[in-house]
């Protein structure tokens, strides 16, 4: 019996599939960077299936790439062009089994898509605080395996601090099942914490269990203008001193990242002062939220922190606000695409660090114009660079990423690694903190069938 015969046996006929035009949408990454050949992509539809597929890859040694929404952006949900590795989807395990909100808990499966399981919590004033611009298509198991960040981090921590309960099948096919429910549980090592943000190479998500927050009844949404970068962090503080833990969005956004978005989608923000804008929101459950924003953003206007500023009136000119943001990443796409940069550095450097790469890399070369956006109340900065055709990408990133150390940052703030920054990973890292990295993968995927060459490569060398 072939493999194919066998996997069709496990998940049914429907649930594999092998022809150019079925896997398609399974083969590259968002940004199209990257296109692989499958042996063939497999939909199990429950967690035994699941356990059956990998076992049954694991006895014939066949790579396995586990892959949700496909959104990610360092390209670990493709195969390589093999032949020989299988795309396992997650899709048909979507189903939402528990929403308590007393204990204030969601459990579901790694299939679910994360707006569906939002609307969930929503449903009974619960909040999933989890938030970004793929979240119509990324799905619960892909922000697990990325530990993904996005606009809430500030105040709700990235998505390893939402994980309660974790279901995982292991490379040799057993089921880990731990979907407890518990906000305290000091029982021995938190080995789900290895699986968090391992991009599927220690095991594949299969079901969570995630913490909701209650949901805030008032919501203030803002955009300023300042003049630089120590600005912002000056009206970062002062809002966090007369807000508090109110904040739970401060990004920014560079002039010429909106250009884009002006030039792709027609969306201008209402102002052209200044050479940032930030988005500020601010949640809270008891009245007079708007008042204290006010004044806050008064003060700030006053004092020349801010140029302009606005407060979105109703939940349509929020949105209007947050499409401004939102809208950046697909801008570059439609502008041609950028060399990407997902770095974070201590939230006090951000100024220094971005005044040194401008002025030592993008001025340095003819016709280069950066991008930069991101979730500045984290440290964490999408620098993206548009470069002439002909330029050597790898050497400005090389650079880019040497700042960053310098900085005492990190190369990879909430994207992961994937195949995209593998090398990277590799420089930037000490060899004793790679070798632990090794020794883990070994340890929990011997004989590395799952999603190889993704984070790591040379796993077994010595
Ligand atoms: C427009 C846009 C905006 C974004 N904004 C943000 C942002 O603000 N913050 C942020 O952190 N990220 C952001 N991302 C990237 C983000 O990491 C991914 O969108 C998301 O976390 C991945 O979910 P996914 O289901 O699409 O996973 P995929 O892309 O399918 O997979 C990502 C990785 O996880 C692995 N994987 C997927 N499912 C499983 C599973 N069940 N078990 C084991 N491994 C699995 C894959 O093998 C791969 O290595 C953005 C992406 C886009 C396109």
């Amino acid at each position: 019996m072939t493999v194919l015969t066998s996997l069709r046996e496990i998940v049914g006929d429907t649930h594999v599939f092998t022809s150019l035009d079925d896997v398609r949408s399974y083969v590259s990454d968002w940004r199209g960077l990257y296109t692989g050949r499958p042996l063939c992509v497999i939909r199990p539809g429950n967690v035994d299936e699941c356990a059956s597929v990998v076992r049954l890859c694991h006895e014939q040694q066949l790579a396995i790439v586990p892959q949700g929404g496909n959104t990610g952006l360092a390209a670990g949900a493709v195969p390589d062009d093999s032949g020989r590795e299988i795309v396992l989807s997650l899709a048909r395990m979507n189903r939402i089994r528990r929403v308590d909100p007393v204990g204030m808990t969601i459990e579901l499966e790694a299939g679910c898509v994360l707006k569906t399981a939002q609307d969930a919590a929503s449903s009974v004033m619960r909040m999933l605080p989890i938030s970004f611009a793929a979240e119509g298509t990324a799905q619960v198991g892909g922000i697990i395996s990325t530990n993904a960040g996005g606009v809430n981090v500030l105040r709700y921590g990235m998505t390893r601090q939402l994980v309660l309960g974790l279901e995982v099948v292991r490379a040799d096919g057993t089921i880990l099942r731990a979907l407890r429910h518990l906000r305290k549980d000091n029982a021995g090592y938190d080995w789900k914490q290895l699986f968090i943000g391992s991009e599927g190479t220690l095991g594949i998500t299969t079901a969570a269990v995630l913490r909701l927050v209650p949901a805030p009844r008032h919501k203030v949404t803002s955009l300023l203008s300042v003049a630089d970068l120590d600005s912002a962090l000056a009206l970062l503080k002062l809002t966090q001193d007369a807000l508090g833990d109110t904040i739970s969005s401060f990004e920014i956004m560079s002039r010429q990242s909106l250009d884009l978005v002006r030039t792709h989608f027609g969306l201008a923000a209402p102002f052209d002062s200044g050479e940032w804008v930030l988005l500020l929101e601010a949640a809270a459950s008891l009245p007079g939220l708007r008042e204290a924003v006010e004044n806050v953003l008064a003060g700030a206007l006053d004092a020349d922190l801010a140029l302009d500023c606005v407060i979105a009136e109703s939940e349509d000119q929020a949105a209007r606000l947050w499409n401004l943001r939102e809208f950046i990443s697909e801008a570059e796409h439609r502008a041609g695409g950028t060399l990407k940069h997902d770095i974070s550095v201590p939230i006090s450097s951000v100024p220094a660090f971005v005044r040194e790469a401008m002025a030592n890399i993008v001025s340095r070369v003819e016709g280069a114009r950066a991008s930069i956006f991101g979730h500045i109340g984290d440290g964490n900065l999408h620098f993206n660079v548009m470069l002439p055709a002909g330029s050597d990408k790898l050497a400005l990133s090389r650079t880019l990423h040497d700042l960053v150390i310098a900085s005492e940052g990190s190369i990879s703030a909430e994207h992961g690694i994937g195949q995209y920054r593998v090398e990277e990973l590799e420089r930037n890292r000490s060899p004793q903190e790679m070798e632990l990295l090794r020794t883990l993968k070994r340890s929990l995927d011997p004989s590395n069938t799952l999603n190889p060459n993704k984070v790591l490569r040379r796993v077994h060398a010595t």
